[in-house]
């Protein structure tokens, strides 16, 4: 029997103006603070494993706060991780699809039971506001409901030209053992989506959560482990992001790599994954999605309001810590003194402060002590290269809270605009006219997101064919995309454009093969 599903839909976000969100959540808070004290395992092949060396994760509003105790793996941990996804690989791999989709789906409705204080523990370990917070949960269950959705489709059978005297059909392998390797930033939205596609798929896995946010990722190993994933399937290692990536990448056992962050790594794993070692049969598959400098272009005769609004809200969300951020509002001369003294005002009214204490604070801190010292780093370039019209100081002396900042009369190929920042800093480049303004949109080596705010259909045309960017937003803000409303994936530097939430991701971790039988 076919299992059949509802059409995918969404997760609606909480409104946490209403007391009925606003209150259980204030409660959720208070339990996750309760258990910073616990300490965490490492699960290989179902075991609990315990290390003598530790790592911690802390809270960035409060560092003196611990969020949790982790063990610190070993490349011999890393070594035993590896060959336990290798020898669950040819048992999980005959799994029947519908039975894989299933875990995925009791996953998501554990992930809707646990909500708040998931989104709580998100709020604690990497100080997002509590919209950020929750939008992240929602995002991850969107990424298990839909790729259940998407195997289903990809299971059903395709139809080949038929030939006379033969047999022949179509359909899709999974791979192997996967090395997953996510960022902090999307704690628990994209280290489900990356790990999720991978188990789907019918291959197993090895998960190093980024040393930043290990407790939100160990929920998902927890979820999974309570929806009765067999043993093997999923293995979670943490400690040194850099060791224990590397021995994951090199790994001849290793089938392909699925990683998110920075450019710098992203391009590092793709040149060690091409390199064949003993032992190696396959070529390595790398999905990486990079960084970005993401621009949001405002014509002369765009909506002056709702474009100053779209910079603040993707130049600030999350501190500016998305791959898809506002860094340069690139605007027109005759409206560039207006916007740029809307995006001031509008900025200077952002309530920043420690996110647990209220949703109202719509920043809180960056993510660590080396996230605050680059930023801040920015911050001093930026006074060489333009004007500072707001912000530009640490607010906190606990934490890595730090305001949010605009730059005015940024040159295109400064600093300010063309290296990924990740902090709260927009810059803002003045274009000749529109021409110019495309030409500086795309004058990066990165390809991520964009926007264009303009009442010009001819302009709005120019930019659906020359703004190259994985993601396209026209008249909004170049943030918050969607699964399946708004498949997301980078070009150039960004990336290899998974297109993650959309049609064809699962097809990244899958072989197709063709069986021709002779009648
Ligand atoms: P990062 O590159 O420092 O780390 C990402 C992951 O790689 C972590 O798990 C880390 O432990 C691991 N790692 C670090 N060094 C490694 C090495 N030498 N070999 C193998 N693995 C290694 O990035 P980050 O600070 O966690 O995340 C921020 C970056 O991610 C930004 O550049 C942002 O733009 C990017 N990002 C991109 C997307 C996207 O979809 N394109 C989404 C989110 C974040």
């Amino acid at each position: 029997m076919t299992l059949k599903l509802e059409p995918f839909q969404n997760l609606t976000y909480l409104d946490w103006s209403q007391d009925a969100n606003r209150l259980p959540m204030e409660a959720a808070l208070k339990t996750v603070a309760g258990r910073f004290d616990q300490e965490y395992p490492l699960v290989i092949n179902g075991e609990k494993l315990i290390t003598d060396a530790k790592c911690h994760s802390y809270n960035p509003c409060n560092t003196s706060q611990v969020v949790g105790t982790f063990q610190k793996a070993s490349t011999d941990h890393a070594e035993h991780a590896i060959q336990a996804a290798h020898q669950t690989f040819p048992v999980w791999s005959r799994v029947p699809v519908e039975e894989r989709v299933g875990y995925l789906l009791k996953a998501a409705q554990k992930m809707r039971e646990e909500r708040l204080e998931l989104a709580a523990l998100m709020v604690h370990e990497v100080s997002k506001s509590w919209l950020e917070a929750d939008a992240d949960l929602a995002e991850a269950v969107d990424f298990l409901e839909f790729y259940a959705r998407s195997m289903l489709r990809l299971n059903e059978p395709y139809e080949l030209t038929p030939m006379a005297g033969e047999n022949n059909s179509f359909g899709y392998v999974p791979m192997g053992v996967a090395a997953i390797i996510p960022p902090w930033n999307f704690p628990l939205a994209i280290l489900t989506g990356m790990s999720a596609a991978a188990i789907v798929t019918g291959n197993t896995v090895v998960l190093k959560p980024a040393e930043e946010s290990m407790a939100i990722g160990y929920q998902f190993v927890r979820i999974m482990e309570e929806v009765g994933l067999p043993k093997g399937v999923l293995n979670f290692i943490t400690g040194d992001g850099a060791e224990l990536g590397q021995y994951m990448v090199k790994h001849p056992l290793t089938r392909f790599i699925n990683f998110t962050g920075s450019k710098e790594v992203g391009l590092q794993i793709i040149e060690e994954a091409a390199k064949i070692r003993p032992g190696q049969k396959w070529i390595k598959r790398v999905v990486a999605e990079m960084g970005g400098k993401d621009g949001i272009v405002v014509d002369a005769d765009a909506d002056l309001d709702a474009a100053a609004e779209g910079i603040v809200k993707s130049s600030f969300g999350f501190q500016g810590q998305k791959c898809s951020a506002c860094s340069r509002a690139i605007v027109h001369q005759d409206v560039y003194d207006t916007v740029l003294e809307k995006v001031v005002e509008k900025t200077r009214q952002l309530k920043v402060g420690p996110v647990a204490e209220s949703p109202d604070h719509y920043m809180g801190a960056v993510i660590s002590a080396e996230a605050e010292a680059k930023i801040l780093k920015y911050i001093e370039i930026g006074k060489q290269e333009g004007r500072l019209m707001t912000g530009g100081e640490k607010l906190s002396a606990h934490g890595h809270i730090i305001a949010p900042t605009v730059f005015a009369d940024i040159a295109p190929d400064a600093r300010l605009a063309q290296e990924e920042i990740f902090g709260p800093v927009v810059a803002f480049i003045k274009a000749r006219d529109y021409d110019h303004a495309l030409e500086i949109a795309n004058g990066t080596d990165y390809g991520l997101t964009g926007a264009v705010y303009s009442n010009n259909p001819e302009h709005l045309q120019r930019a659906e064919d020359e703004f190259f960017v994985g993601n396209l937003y026209i008249n909004r803000g170049c943030t918050g995309s969607l699964v399946n409303v708004h498949p997301f994936g980078g070009f150039n530097m960004s990336g290899t454009d998974a297109k993650a939430g959309g049609p064809d991701y699962l097809l990244n971790f899958l072989q197709g093969r063709t069986i021709s039988r002779k009648a």
